[in-house]
């Protein structure tokens, strides 16, 4: 039976080095060299009365089953290996992982609404869907919206959660964590890390308690691989398995090896894109066909800009830049958030939040930056 359950963390490691051999401490040991992907939805045994007491735990904390999973929607080994990769990338006790990051936001708000805190208070602009779950109260929660000055004030006795996205999706905005931290007193702060990934920021150092990624972005790098994954400490984790196995949002362990496989090239690839985007900003920055462009303070790969035209253009003329939503892959991708990411937000809310109908986000990969350029000119001719 394979397991990384056994296996005593090394003393702090680079994240280069975590990157590439987290979750696969014991791969040695067991004689293989990739890790072992555990396709089984049951797991035989003849001990039910084990069985029994191994479920009882479960259900009291939600902490991981010791020994062989018994049930796919329980625990799988393949998957186990992320989260165990992906926490200590984040610097946090361990991570829970769900089918897509939707899926684990959702996780987050029912963990909360079962303790009876069903407030949230968010800070716009927030991904489209995000925003969305929250403002549409599907899932029975009620939400303040805020600026990060306002988050202190807008805390009441039933918030359960503090959510910020930093920098923000679309605008790159981005906020003081310590600073927002401080101000949620005693609400745990969910930062979406997905747009900085642990390479650039790990806000679980600047007291965030709960940091989520859709890991279909960057983690899986590839455009091929839907996922989410929570890192938080122990206590939210036991909550979240249990609100995992309840609902069933699980990670395929298919994408959980991928999302593992991923990990080990994700300090190269941000850095590598990440110049590349830097690069892009300044280039588009002193172009006159463009009047604003919004580049992090961290750094990071994605840019977003305002045309002086017509944005619809710059979609319909790109010929190496893939016009596709999403983001984190290896090729560049652009899109227009008022018409595709942020579609389902309310046109006002997107105004006030930033997100106008000239802004264009664009996702950069690992192509050279003077085909991106050469292409991104031609296509603003068209504007
Ligand atoms: N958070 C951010 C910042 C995102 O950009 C996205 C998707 O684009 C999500 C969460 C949702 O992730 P998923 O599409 O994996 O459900």
């Amino acid at each position: 039976m394979e397991t990384t359950r056994d296996v005593t963390p090394p003393a702090a490691r680079a994240l280069a080095t975590e990157a590439v051999h987290a979750g696969r401490d014991d791969l040695a040991a067991l004689g293989v060299h990739a890790a072992p992907i555990d396709l089984s939805t049951t797991y035989p045994s003849h001990d039910s009365r084990g069985e029994a007491e191994r479920i009882d735990a479960f259900a009291a904390t939600g902490a991981r089953l010791e020994g062989p999973p018994v049930y796919a929607r329980l625990d799988n080994p393949t998957t186990a290996r992320f989260e165990t990769a992906l926490a200590r990338l984040e610097g946090t006790q361990t991570a829970v992982a769900f089918a897509s990051g939707m899926a684990a936001l959702s996780a987050c708000l029912l963990a909360r609404s079962a303790a009876g805190l069903r407030h949230v208070v968010a800070v716009r602009p927030l991904y489209g869907s995000s925003d969305h779950l929250l403002g549409s109260g599907l899932l029975g929660t009620e939400v303040t919206w805020t600026d990060p000055a306002g988050i202190a004030a807008a805390i009441r006795p039933d918030t359960g959660l503090v959510l910020v996205e930093t920098p923000a999706n679309p605008t790159l905005a981005e906020v003081d964590l310590r600073a927002v931290a401080r101000d949620c007193g005693r609400v745990p702060l969910l930062v979406d890390n997905t747009f900085a990934t642990p390479v650039l920021q790990r806000p679980a150092q600047s007291g965030a308690r709960i940091v989520l990624h859709s890991a279909t972005k960057y983690l899986g790098g590839h455009g091929d691989v839907l996922g989410g994954v929570v890192a938080c400490d122990e206590e939210f984790a036991g909550v979240l398995r249990q609100v995992r196995f309840a609902t069933g949002a699980v990670l395929h362990p298919l994408a959980g090896y991928l999302l593992l496989r991923g990990l080990a090239t994700l300090p190269v690839r941000v850095r590598a894109a990440s110049a590349t985007a830097a690069l892009l900003a300044a280039r588009l920055a002193e172009d006159p066909r463009v009047s604003a462009v919004y580049y992090p303070r961290i750094g990071g790969a994605m840019v977003s800009f305002e045309v002086c035209g017509d944005p619809h253009a710059v979609i319909a003329a790109v010929r190496l830049i893939t016009p596709a939503v999403s983001l984190g892959s290896v090729d560049t991708l652009i899109q227009h958030p008022a018409s595709i990411s942020h579609r389902v937000v309310a046109a006002d809310d997107r105004e006030s939040g930033g997100v106008g109908e000239r802004l264009l986000r664009m996702s950069v990969g690992l192509e050279d930056p003077d085909d991106l350029w050469a292409d991104l000119d031609k296509a603003l001719a068209a504007v």
